[in-house]
């Protein structure tokens, strides 16, 4: 299995990490984690152009973790050779958005139909959305996929995946705060991937922004580094893997934040730029 962080940003916009996406690779099925800002340039970066794509999980509504979706939509489909159905599995509420998203791209899908005739022949874009909640599985090739709730209220309902193949188990958490829900998905898991943020850093710039209060609301619906790493060690994972970085890292910062984990999870941690990736 191997996992590759797409993009570690977050709402925050930056120029050098793509909004939140995670690709996870096995059994020859490559697995979308979230689409966030820039996905579709990350997913080439990583060898796998949009028509690879096998399925696109969703852990919740929030608009960086789905803002490029209509790209992989769209780029999936006009350069894929043949018509293969998209499946889309998210929370409750992912058929609205994608309804929206579909009436948002109907006058290019029509544009595209009138000019390729083997597009016309096909039948359009196809996607299957399957809205999901905790305890419902599925499995995408040979990889299984267990769904679990998160705490990232207001915002409900959120979602996190158990993904596993051959042995090897992958928690993606997506934004949380510590939860039951968090700690069944990460049980002694071989990577717990989790969005993180930095409290101190957030509390420090947030009297020197003008949307200051707003910034401070973000503290209590995601895990900050320290309460990742008290969840992988509580949950017996192996190696933990840091994303959603905010604010972005600084050039050089990565070792403070490495060392901020350090103090509450003593197995591997990676935390890397886009396109870091870990396999097993
Ligand atoms: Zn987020
Ligand atoms: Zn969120």
């Amino acid at each position: 299995m191997k996992i590759t962080l797409l993009g570690t940003g977050s709402p925050l916009p930056s120029a050098t990490c793509a909004g939140p996406s995670t690709l996870v690779q096995a059994d020859n099925q490559h697995i979308l984690v979230d689409a966030g800002r820039s996905v579709v340039m990350r997913l080439l970066a990583a060898g796998c152009p949009p028509p690879f794509v096998s399925a696109v999980l969703l852990t919740h509504l929030h608009s960086d973790h789905i803002s490029d979706l209509n790209d992989v939509i769209t780029t999936r489909w006009i350069a894929s050779p043949a018509a293969t159905p998209l499946p889309i599995y998210g929370p409750i509420g992912t058929k609205k958005m994608v309804d929206g998203l579909l009436a948002m791209l109907s006058q290019d899908e029509g544009y595209r139909l009138a000019h390729h005739t083997d597009l016309r022949a096909a039948g359009g874009m196809k996607l299957e959305v399957h809205e999901i909640e905790a305890s419902h599985t599925f499995a995408i090739g040979g990889v299984s996929i267990s769904v679990h709730s998160t705490d990232h209220r207001p915002v409900a309902p959120t979602i996190g995946f158990r993904i596993e193949h051959a042995g090897t188990v992958a928690a993606l958490a997506g934004d949380t705060i510590p939860c039951e829900g968090l700690y069944g998905m990460c049980k002694d898991a071989d990577f717990y991937v989790q969005t993180v943020i930095r409290e101190d850093q957030v509390r420090a710039l947030a009297p020197l922004v003008p949307t200051g209060a707003r910034f401070l609301d973000i503290i209590d619906y995601h895990s900050t580094v320290q309460q990742a790493a008290q969840t992988a060690t509580k949950c017996g994972v192996k190696t933990l893997v840091l994303t959603h970085f905010v604010p972005a890292i600084q050039p050089g910062g990565e070792a403070e934040w490495h060392a901020m984990a350090a103090e509450f999870f003593t197995g591997d941690i990676i935390i890397g730029p886009d396109l870091t990736f870990v396999e097993k």
